[in-house]
């Protein structure tokens, strides 16, 4: 089921997040495609969040979407 999803590379869990344009945090998956998907609000547009940087919501890794393990 989680397999559909990209991984944090240091701790493997799928749940990320990064702050919006008004400072509140947006939990989000990123799919195989590297497509991110809010995980909390479905259907939420991101479009046009910043995803260069990108927190791990279980450890606290820092990194970018590209970094992710398929
Ligand atoms: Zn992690």
């Amino acid at each position: 089921m989680s397999e559909r999803y990209r991984r944090c590379p240091q701790c493997g869990a799928t749940k990320f997040w990064i702050d919006d344009e008004l400072g509140h945090k947006v939990v989000f998956r990123v799919t195989s495609q590297g497509a991110p998907e809010a995980a909390k609000e479905p259907g939420r547009d991101l479009s046009l969040l910043d995803f260069s940087l990108i927190h791990c919501l279980s450890c606290g890794w820092s990194g970018s979407l590209g970094e992710l393990k398929a």
